[in-house]
């Protein structure tokens, strides 16, 4: 099962058993017979969570990649996606049909859209027409009693809508298996499709004077709503340290270069080029399913005006110490430390913190610090780094805490105020009302009030030491993958 092997986790969960649905029915049945037995029960679609929290130790992985049917309906300019869908699905569906259309979905081909939207979803297009959750029109979930309920804005009864607004920010695995999301269509702003995407770098130091004023002029403008400029230092394949700005821009060449004129007077390599959508999202798949590296990061949201001198200083202060610790973070070593800024703002932040269960309105910069690595004698060292990178920044973060739920990360502490800031008691009695045994759960789930953490019955296989990945290997093809899992798991019932 590649879920399990798709990266090295320091902390590896091995479910008993994968239930691989593909209808509606399957789900329900599965969730009343987990629930019915005591077992624990995780959802799985595209298996990205950064926590590994789609899988769970001894018990059953529910995977919905097969329902990932996805329909246009171009006359109301909505489109219907299955719950298992991955975005490709769904890009690839305007490929066929329309290019000028756009749906507001993440960056990465293989993300899942039910999880990506339960968490916010930003995408390069929220600028201009707000988060993935701010365009979905309605959600289909099926629910801790094994029941199937469609939720809008408008539903009458209020516990409904209630759980509409929970789904818009409160993250994956809380409230029920989405099956189904029907969410908006939009225009691009060229009626061709075309967009501009690209690189605006920057080789540090020996550009450092210029990197600096430009994020200066970068921080204190306010850009058109057209423009997503994500900002990140990493090392490029010779070892050297590069400031860039990745531009998505929603519309033509001559006026993304018009409205980025501020930033060309700094002279920053252009690798800017004019594109389908569809052709940006599909060179950026980076996430390899084979990837045998150990992760980590930190997540921070950041108001406007908050990449100061101060904080690209102590990035610029990290970014050295990472070379330290990983002396060839080049792309072609599979161990690398980056920093990143998602851009959003601009329509994101037309809705209040209490509009949807995502509170961090103000945010125009969502921060990674991203560490991987290959070596298992860096753990406490990477790891180390990480902790120091988030001490360093959190302070500048929104009331110094905000992260994101969907670049969830097992140790944030105060989880509950970093992700939710004061949305979590709602959260919790939308929890009480659909969920009230607290079902759905792992280690930074929401909770019914006042629901004290139960433990599963134990199976005999829990008390088994999970493989490490030594043991897993390095899997080259699916169907090593596939025999890997299969001798882990028979060793493991024949113990
Ligand atoms: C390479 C990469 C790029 C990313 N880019 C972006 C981005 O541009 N914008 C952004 O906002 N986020 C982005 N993310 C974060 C991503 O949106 C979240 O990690 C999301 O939770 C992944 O969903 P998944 O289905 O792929 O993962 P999974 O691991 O399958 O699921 C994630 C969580 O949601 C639960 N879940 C999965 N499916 C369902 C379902 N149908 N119903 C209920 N719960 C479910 C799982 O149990 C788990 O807890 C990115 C992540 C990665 C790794």
């Amino acid at each position: 099962m590649q879920v399990g092997l798709k990266i090295k986790q320091v902390k590896t969960r091995t479910p008993s058993i994968v239930v691989q649905a593909v209808t509606e029915e399957d789900v329900a049945v599965t969730v009343k017979f987990a629930k019915e037995h005591g077992l624990k029960l995780t959802v799985k679609s595209g298996g990205h969570s950064y926590a590994g929290y789609c899988l769970n130790h001894g018990g059953i992985v529910l995977d919905i990649s097969s329902m990932n049917k996805v329909s246009i309906d171009h006359e109301n300019m909505t489109v219907s996606i299955q719950g298992g869908a991955v975005w490709k699905d769904a890009y690839s569906l305007l490929k066929e049909k329309d290019l000028s259309l756009m749906m507001i979905g993440g960056q990465c081909p293989t993300v899942g859209v039910s999880a990506f939207l339960l968490g916010a979803g930003l995408s390069p297009f929220s600028r201009r027409y707000g988060l993935g959750i701010d365009n979905l029109l309605e959600m289909t979930i099926i629910t801790a009693n094994g029941e199937k309920v469609t939720v809008t804005h408008d539903d009458i009864d209020p516990a409904k809508r209630d759980l509409f607004w929970a789904i818009r920010g409160g993250g994956g695995g809380n409230f029920g298996v989405t099956v189904n999301v029907k969410t908006k269509l939009h225009n691009l702003r060229d009626p061709n499709g075309t967009v501009v995407c690209g690189e605006l770098t920057w080789n540090l130091p020996k550009q450092e004077a210029d990197f600096k004023a430009m994020m200066n002029i970068w921080n204190t403008t306010t850009w058109p709503e057209e423009v997503c400029a994500d900002a990140i230092w990493r090392y490029d394949d010779k070892n050297q340290l590069q400031g860039q700005m990745t531009i998505i821009y929603n519309g033509k060449m001559s006026q993304c270069l018009k409205d980025l004129a501020p930033l060309f007077d700094f002279n920053p390599d252009n690798g800017l080029k004019a594109m389908h959508w569809t052709d940006w999202e599909v060179i950026d798949a980076s996430f390899d399913v084979f990837s045998q590296v150990y992760y980590h990061h930190g997540s921070f949201i950041f108001a406007e005006g908050g990449i100061t001198p101060k904080v690209t200083a102590i990035i610029t202060q990290l970014m050295e110490e990472a070379k330290m610790l990983v002396p060839d973070s080049s792309p072609n070593s599979a161990s690398e430390c980056h920093i990143l800024w998602d851009h959003i703002g601009g329509a994101t932040a037309k809705l209040k913190p209490e509009d949807t269960a995502f509170p961090w309105r103000d945010g125009v910069y969502v921060a990674t610090v991203r560490a991987q690595w290959v070596d298992p004698a860096l753990h406490k060292r990477m790891f180390e780094f990480v902790d120091r990178a988030k001490e360093l920044l959190l302070p500048y973060s929104i009331q110094g805490k905000a992260a994101y739920i969907n670049y969830i990360d097992s140790t944030v502490e105060n989880w509950q105020e970093a992700y939710y800031a004061d949305n979590y008691p709602r959260l919790q009695r939308v929890k009480s009302h659909w969920d009230p045994t607290n079902f759905f759960q792992f280690e930074q789930s929401i909770e019914p009030v006042g629901h004290k953490r139960t433990h599963h019955r134990k199976k005999p296989w829990e008390k088994l030491t999970p493989p490490t990945p030594q043991q897993l290997g390095n899997p080259k093809t699916k169907n090593h993958v596939y025999a890997t899992n299969a001798h882990i798991r028979r060793s493991m019932l024949s113990n």
